[in-house]
């Protein structure tokens, strides 16, 4: 592609964008296939010939967007938002026309420097400990996932629970995981691919109420394993729980990881950036003093393009003793003396992406008064929506509600629970399928209950109030 072409096709294709976001709106917002209708579309043989990239952008239209979920899309409420935005999406459209590999300071010196500058000021506008920071003994780094920043928490309290020798000679003797019932299972995947197994992570109760840890459990959960000759590693406590956004009490887990001398790790992935906003720093609770790691995910409520994971450590010895090798191909006057974060040592991978640019033309673009309005909106929506859900007899609202989900259940009251939760999920199943919104469930105390989780970068309070009305009349057409 000659750089004429390439403007050509970068205008079309920036048009093409805009467009569709633009009007996203029109869509379904999930959609309507079968399993191998996508594929059928496409040639069974890739070309042999060069083609025109116009013919790539009618296939665009014409087989990927109507074999798409738009979770762009104003109506898409499932799971938890992946917020997109305009200068997230030119910031990652940098990342690829730089092309440039960050796994040494060496390979590209601003996309380390950039990276560290934006990590300490995302750790300052969510007003989170300065031994995070990278003049502190910690750090900070952009990961692909909030799964790959709890592997890397694992990684690291195994190098410091063993001084390093599990690092070197491998696991000998059990080791343990703490989470709760209720924390994403990431951690298990975690544990099976550290070599801990799935057998070695321990599910501590939960609140029936709050569904957040209990800290005097596994506090015994803890002890009693060290009785029995198990090394506990880490325990991960969750702000922000996948399926009702509980929050685990930060403090009193950490005391207990103090008295134990466990890793802390806590998985903000959802909830962490909304301390953005100094009113709900207490989510953060017990953060600066206990925690040995922390991760959240500013690509799912702000503002920022998959994939943007930021992980910070209190100390980042264990997590570089635990990743860093040396091969002769990577040596280098840099690295040997040692004034240069090499983020290599800090990741799975060894080469690595300029995520930093998205964040930071996200933080420059909107500033914290711009990011504070966007969680704020997504607050008062999934306000107002509870407050119709509690309103109406038909309805069971799950509380405590946290931040931008909303959890809820219709009563059926004629029927037992289990056919109840049946037409629950007939009915969620029926309202995706109409293609107006989008919504995913999951089950609180054995029950199946639907989540909305508010917060999508287009959502505006029309929307919300269009969601509830169709599900509202899908309810009584049910009934
Ligand atoms: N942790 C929590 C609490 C989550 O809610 C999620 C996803 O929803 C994850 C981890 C996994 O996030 P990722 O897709 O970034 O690995």
């Amino acid at each position: 592609m000659t750089p004429d072409e390439f403007r050509t096709h970068g205008y079309q294709l920036i048009d093409w964008i805009t467009d569709y976001l633009e009007h996203v709106e029109t869509q379904r917002v999930s959609a309507d296939v079968q399993p191998g209708d996508v594929r059928a579309l496409l040639p069974e043989h890739p070309p042999r010939e060069t083609e025109p990239f116009d013919a790539v952008l009618a296939d665009l239209d014409r087989i990927v967007v109507p074999g798409l979920t738009h979770w762009q899309h104003p109506s898409f409420f499932a799971y938890y938002p992946a917020n997109a935005s305009g200068p997230a999406i030119l910031g990652d459209l940098l990342s690829s026309g730089l092309g440039v590999q960050g796994m040494l300071w060496a390979t590209s010196p601003a996309c380390t420097e950039l990276e560290t500058v934006v990590v300490d000021w995302f750790a300052e506008l969510l007003g989170l400990p300065a031994h995070f920071r990278t003049d502190g003994a910690g750090g900070g780094v952009i990961q692909d996932s909030a799964s790959s920043a709890s592997l890397l928490a694992i990684l690291a309290a195994l190098h410091r629970s063993s001084d390093g020798a599990i690092t070197e000679r491998g696991l000998t003797g059990r080791h343990i995981l703490y989470v709760s019932t209720e924390t994403h299972s990431s951690l298990a995947k975690g544990a099976r691919i550290a070599g801990i197994g799935a057998e070695n992570v321990r599910a501590v109760g939960v609140d029936p109420k709050t569904l957040a840890m209990d800290p005097a459990e596994l506090d015994s959960a803890i002890a009693e394993d060290v009785a029995a000759g198990a090394v506990p590693v880490l325990v991960c406590a969750t702000v922000g729980t996948t399926s009702t956004a509980a929050v685990d009490p930060v403090r009193a887990i950490g005391e207990v990881c103090r008295r134990h001398g466990v890793w802390l790790h806590v998985d903000a992935a959802y909830a962490g950036v909304a301390a953005v906003c100094p009113e709900l720093r207490w989510l953060n609770d017990g953060v600066a003093e206990y925690a040995d790691s922390y991760a959240t995910n500013p690509h799912k409520w702000l503002l920022t393009n998959f994939d943007c994971t930021v992980m910070w450590v209190a100390d980042r010895n264990p997590l570089v003793g635990a990743l860093a090798v040396h091969p002769e191909y990577l040596r280098n006057a840099a690295t040997s003396s040692g004034s240069v974060v090499d983020y290599r040592d800090w990741q799975v991978s060894l080469g690595r992406r300029f995520r930093a640019l998205k964040l930071w033309a996200v933080l420059r673009w909107y500033g914290a008064v711009g990011l504070r309005s966007h969680i704020h909106a997504g607050l008062a929506q999934a306000a107002e929506l509870a407050s119709w859900v509690a309103a109406d007899p038909d309805f069971e609202l799950h509380e405590p509600r946290t931040l931008g989900l909303v959890c809820f259940r219709p009563r059926w009251p004629s029927l037992p629970p289990a056919e109840a939760d049946a037409a629950t999920l007939r009915l969620m199943e029926s309202l995706n399928a109409s293609g107006d919104l989008y919504l995913t469930h999951t089950k609180v105390g054995g029950r199946v209950v639907l989540r909305m989780a508010l917060g999508g970068t287009r959502t505006e309070a029309r929307h919300v109030r269009a969601a509830w009305d169709t599900i509202r009349s899908g309810m009584t057409s049910a009934l």
